[in-house]
């Protein structure tokens, strides 16, 4: 297979609210094994992208595949199964569940003792037998994403993973995360709001503004980019 072929294909994608396009002819491609950051400012349409291409906006205009396969008609589960995996902005970790259930829950997979105790302390989260409802925002956070990690998916999107974290907890999380694709096999997209994670994780990015790709490429081009730099500074 080739390394270098798009684990995840998006064309010309549109997403209309009654008069409000919030996607409007959205188009990129993320290569197998790499990590893309999909910023832009507050409403630009970033959570709206990943509720289309994961399925729950199915009335969207564009084409997603999934290492080639057209997505189009199938259910957010489909999509899952297929190896396509989510994050929520919002935190959707359930109190009542121990990390061990939860993440099990999540993964829909046999996951032997071992795999999950070694897993969960590599992203510093509590033990598999820890209440969720003692623990805090952040490290739920993290265990949100032990568990999708460990559903072993081929695409996985971290809508803004960083919301909530201190500063210490962000850190943790950019050296984890970056060691995704190498460690897990797993191509991403980080999804934030905040620069300071993808400006250390993510070698390519993609700017949304409007609904619309304002920028796409390597970093350091994309930051450098006055329309960019005009979006940012105009919230
Ligand atoms: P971001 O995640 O980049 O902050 P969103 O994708 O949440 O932006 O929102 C993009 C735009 O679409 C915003 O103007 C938001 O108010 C609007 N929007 C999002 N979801 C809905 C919805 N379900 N119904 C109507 N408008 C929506
Ligand atoms: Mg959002």
């Amino acid at each position: 297979k080739d390394a270098n072929a798009p684990a995840l294909v998006v064309e010309g994608l549109t997403v209309e609210f009654g008069a409000l396009k919030a996607l409007d002819d959205v188009s990129l491609s993320v290569p197998a094994g790499t990590i893309m950051g999909l910023i832009g400012p507050n409403g630009a349409g970033k959570s709206t992208f990943v509720d289309a291409i994961s399925g729950f906006l199915p009335k969207h205009g564009g084409r997603v595949s999934l290492g080639g396969q057209d997505l189009a008609g199938l259910s957010p589960t489909r999509r899952a199964r297929l190896g396509l995996r989510r994050t929520y902005q919002q935190d959707r970790v359930p109190p009542s569940l121990t990390v061990g259930a939860y993440v099990r829950f999540v993964a829909r997979r046999r996951i032997d003792r071992e795999e999950l105790a070694h897993t969960l302390e590599y992203f510093g989260c509590p033990p598999a037998s820890a209440r969720l409802s003692g623990v805090d925002l952040g490290t739920r956070r993290l265990v949100e994403v032990a568990a999708n990690v460990l559903a072993k998916p081929r695409v996985l999107i971290l809508d803004e993973p960083a919301a909530g974290l201190s500063h210490e907890e962000h850190l943790a999380l950019a050296i984890r995360l970056r060691e995704l694709p190498d460690r897990f096999g797993i191509t991403l997209v980080i999804i934030e709001h905040d620069l300071d994670l993808v400006r250390s994780v993510c070698p390519r990015l993609t700017v949304l503004d409007f609904g619309r790709v304002l920028a796409s490429g390597p970093q350091i081009d994309v930051l450098d980019d006055p329309a960019v730099i005009k979006a940012y500074m105009g919230e």
